[in-house]
């Protein structure tokens, strides 16, 4: 069985072919500048040569058009026929409260996800157009919705709640609901199943750390609390994030520079955390190469990200009643030691104590704790898309029952 999981953008849209018999990934890409002149589509596949496009596509069906084309191709493609794809699961920003699993996808459930949009305004409408282009291309292929908040809603309401008149909650469903839910699943049970132990035994933190970051507080295989809050705005600072701030400052800020709630939401999107602070750049490999220039601003941005993650981790074992794992993933989590140390230097008190030869590895499955740790520090590569067709099939075998 061969499912196809999508990942679409305003203007992208990301796809991989997994296998599901072996597991094993055998062609990804994506598809750039759609709508816009000087589109890009870009695809490897497993054991072909990898190519790039420029080739205009008018809207995401014209896009999914050109995957299929790409994955029938003789010379770059990995399947002969389309009915070899048996699915397709796809990436949905926000469940809202409608959500607390993965679904099958019928008018009801476009319908909700439509409504879910006053929510997630910046990606559910994309996520809908991609959903309606496979539909309107692979005709009759079964589709499936893994929402990014899924794995959240487990959350209690003392944790999801935000101290504003309650009626917001009512009449708008303003709470907290989470993100990278696909991402702090997977990564929580893989740590459980490294270290050999039950996840429905074990108090875990998962740092899901990468160009959009969060932390979630994982107790007994469920999430209890998590950074991310309606939007994934909240929490940690990110690369162009500025992460939780005093909400007072954003009137005082719309006031003084005389901005729209469109121009300041921007400016807190894409404007701010460690691009903001050091005003060049997003990317942490950039700004750790700036610090070693000796820029101090570089420096300070990327000393806040490691404070925020510290006191993060504090705070949800505190939540817990404890911690027993901790976890550490995407981009900057899976490669970059010097921050997983700064970011463990004050937590030797918990019993978070790392192994400096073991915390130079990056990107593969492994265990970062030093002899005396009391808490086991590992590292997950995370592969959302990969949970995504598990679900997917999961979704379906269900629907058979
Ligand atoms: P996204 O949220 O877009 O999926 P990623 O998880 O790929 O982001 O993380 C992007 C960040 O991770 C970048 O700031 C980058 O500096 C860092 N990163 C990614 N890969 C590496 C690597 N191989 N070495 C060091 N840093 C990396």
């Amino acid at each position: 069985m061969k499912v196809l999981v999508i990942n679409a953008g305003s203007s992208s849209l990301k796809y991989q072919l997994i296998d599901m018999t072996t597991n094993v990934l055998m062609a990804k890409g994506q598809c750039e500048r759609i709508g816009i002149d000087g589109g890009i589509f870009k695809h490897s596949a497993n054991g072909k040569e990898d190519y790039t496009r420029n080739v205009n596509m008018e809207n995401h069906a014209k896009a999914i058009e050109l995957v299929i084309e790409a994955l029938l191709d003789s010379e770059h493609g990995v399947i002969s026929s389309m009915s070899e794809i048996s699915a397709v699961g796809h990436r949905v920003l926000h469940g809202g409260e409608k959500f607390s699993g993965s679904v099958f996808i019928d008018d009801k459930v476009m319908e909700a996800i439509e409504e879910c949009i006053e929510l997630g305004p910046l990606h559910n409408p994309h996520n809908l157009t991609g959903i309606r282009a496979c539909a309107k291309v692979m005709q009759g292929v079964p589709q499936v919705a893994v929402f990014d908040t899924g794995f959240h809603a487990t959350m209690p309401k003392v944790a999801f709640m935000y101290a504003l008149p309650y009626e917001y909650y009512e009449k708008y469903h303003i709470r907290r609901y989470g993100f990278h839910g696909t991402s702090h699943r997977y990564v929580s049970a893989k740590a459980a199943k490294f270290l050999g132990k039950d996840i429905n035994n074990l108090k875990i933190v998962t740092c899901h750390l990468g160009n959009g970051s969060s932390i979630a507080a994982v107790k007994n295989g469920k999430c209890v609390d998590t950074s991310m809050g309606l939007t994934p705005l909240e929490g940690l600072m990110m690369g162009t994030r500025c992460g939780s701030i005093d909400p007072a400052i954003i009137p005082l800020m719309m006031e003084k520079e005389n901005l729209s709630t469109r121009e300041i939401d921007d400016i807190m999107n894409k404007k701010s955390g460690v691009l903001g602070i050091t005003g060049v750049s997003s990317d942490f490999r950039d700004v750790e190469a700036l610090w070693d220039e000796g820029n101090e601003r570089a420096g300070l941005a990327l000393q806040m990200f490691c404070y925020q993650i510290t006191k993060y981790i504090g705070s949800y074992a505190a939540a817990m009643g404890g911690i027993d794992v901790l976890v550490f993933t995407a981009g900057i989590g899976e490669n970059n030691g010097r921050l997983r140390k700064i970011i463990c230097e004050n937590l030797a008190f918990m019993g978070i104590i790392l192994d400096d030869e073991k915390n130079k590895q990056r990107g593969k499955e492994c265990d970062l704790s030093a002899e005396n740790a009391t808490v086991k520090t590992v590292l997950i590569p995370t592969n959302e898309e990969l949970t995504i067709a598990i679900d997917t099939v999961e979704v379906l075998e269900n629907l058979k029952k």
